[in-house]
């Protein structure tokens, strides 16, 4: 028969992969995207879902393992939505990674020559996350908190996660514990009735600080509860510094409100990127793999070959740490940041470090670099380090006509990344290295820093 149907079982070989890290099969020239295979297995599933275009695919089960097929180490792994690559070995996903950044360079940008790097990995791809957002719900008699299940808002229990820090796991069993022994509402998304929505931990990896913020559909916790929350969490030992409550009573996804209410601690605790210190208060952002972290902006340090002297634009600075590592070898910095309370923390983050050669501004990258432009400021290096959909044209347009020397790009998008090194190599720039860097083990995410340098047309 030749027609696919939904809901009947086909026998196919997997020939290739998303940026998701699912399967890709096709059956009748149609592409089937299934979770849980990799390229060079074959397997039976069932057709879940069928358009015009493409379909979805369960897995049955595998007949014919790839040699880099592993058991995954987590019993949620099929329904939680954090990991997406853990029947892979880690080598695998690190090549997977490489390759991933390879094909879209040369598929999409159209760009062969360039040299991409072996995919550099942790030592230890395990409980590297320093920030955690437990959502908290209830399920029959029980309280239960964890994590989303893929593609939805339905709560998985998780004890422990081996993904995150070590200290997370904990405080979530403690909080946990304390809400059923003291018989305080659950939050629930339906009716937008009851008290506690989201349990967020962030811990100094370096530091080994940690800030717990219990984040609230009210203002206080009941009677005594507050206090008791303190005396476990002090009492347990574990670095904790400072513990929030936040209030959030509007029906939405974003986790946290916009008020903290300090119950205990300091306002904020301390991690380190390299020798650089970064303030983390409740809504700060801050990568949540330090240790990756320091060697991917090692590298965009290293590809933009500064002698001392540049001018360098660190464009989507976010809280600046890719400023600070610039600004040791620049003669000056300016970091552009559309979130202006990130700018904020991005020049606290400079004066903490004693950092004086970098300057901030609010923007949009796109908008501001015309302004300095018009002003006769000119980059000798710009680094970019856009979010998923990459840069504006119009902001590469420009940058090309300042013509600096080099221009260092961090991706976290291998699509966007070769659509605009595509555009960037038509109008002057080559791409001559690209280095991935594994930020998120065991998901499909793929961080890379690449180098161009100025050709002419
Ligand atoms: N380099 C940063 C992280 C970059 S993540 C660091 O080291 O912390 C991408 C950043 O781009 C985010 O902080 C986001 O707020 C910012 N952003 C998004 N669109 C922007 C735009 N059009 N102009 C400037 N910044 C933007």
């Amino acid at each position: 028969m030749s027609i696919i149907e939904k809901n009947r079982n086909y026998i196919i070989d997997i020939t290739g992969m998303t940026h998701e890290g699912q399967g890709v099969g096709r059956i009748e020239g149609l592409a089937v995207f299934t979770d849980g295979v990799f390229e060079g297995e074959q397997a039976e599933i069932r057709i879940i879902k069928l358009n015009k275009t493409y379909a979805v695919g369960k897995l049955i089960s595998v007949l014919r393992p790839s040699p880099a097929r592993v058991k995954p180490f987590c019993g949620q792994y099929k329904r939680c939505g954090g990991c997406s690559l853990q029947h892979m070995d880690y080598g695998a996903q690190l090549a997977f990674k490489a390759k991933l950044v390879k094909d879209d360079l040369e598929r999409l940008g159209g760009l062969k020559d360039v040299l991409v790097h072996d995919t550099i990995g942790m030592n230890n791809p395990f409980n590297y996350r320093n920030k955690a957002q437990y959502p908290v719900a209830v399920s029959g008699a029980s309280i239960i908190t964890g994590f989303y299940a893929a593609r939805s808002h339905e709560v998985i229990d998780s004890e422990e996660c081996g993904i995150q820090d070590v200290l997370s796991n904990q405080v979530r069993n403690i909080v946990r514990q304390l809400i059923i022994d003291k018989g305080i509402s659950v939050y629930d998304e339906t009716t937008g009735k009851g008290l506690i929505r989201h349990i967020v931990t962030r811990v100094g990896f370096h530091t080994g600080e940690v800030m717990i913020v219990l984040v609230i559909n009210g203002r206080s916790l009941p009677d005594g509860a507050a206090e008791e929350l303190v005396r476990r969490l002090i009492g347990a030992a574990l670095g904790i510094k400072s513990i929030y409550l936040n209030i959030n009573k509007e029906k939405t996804n974003v986790i946290l409100g916009p008020e903290n209410i300090l119950l205990y601690g300091s306002e904020t605790i301390y991690d380190t990127i390299g020798k650089y210190k970064f303030m983390i208060s409740p809504h700060s952002f801050f990568q949540v793999n330090p240790v990756q972290t320091e060697v991917l902006y090692s590298k965009a340090l290293e590809y933009a070959g500064l002698t001392g002297s540049e001018t360098v634009f660190d464009l989507y600075c976010g809280i600046g740490t890719i400023s600070l590592f610039l600004s040791e070898k620049a003669g000056k910095v300016y970091g552009v940041e559309v979130v202006e309370a990130a700018v904020k923390d991005a020049s606290r983050n400079a004066s903490l470090n004693g950092v004086e050669n970098a300057e901030f501004l609010a923007g949009e990258a796109e908008k501001v670099v015309p302004e300095l432009y018009s002003k006769g400021v000119r980059a000798d290096v710009v680094v970019l380090d856009p979010p998923r959909k990459g840069c504006e044209e119009s902001l590469l347009l420009l940058l090309a006509e300042m013509q600096p020397q080099r221009i260092v790009y961090v991706s976290c998008n291998p699509a966007t990344l070769a659509r605009d090194l595509k555009y960037l190599d038509s109008r002057g720039y080559r791409a001559t290295e690209a280095q991935p860097v594994d930020m998120f083990p065991w998901t499909g995410h793929v961080e890379c820093v690449i180098m161009m340098s100025r050709v002419g047309k």
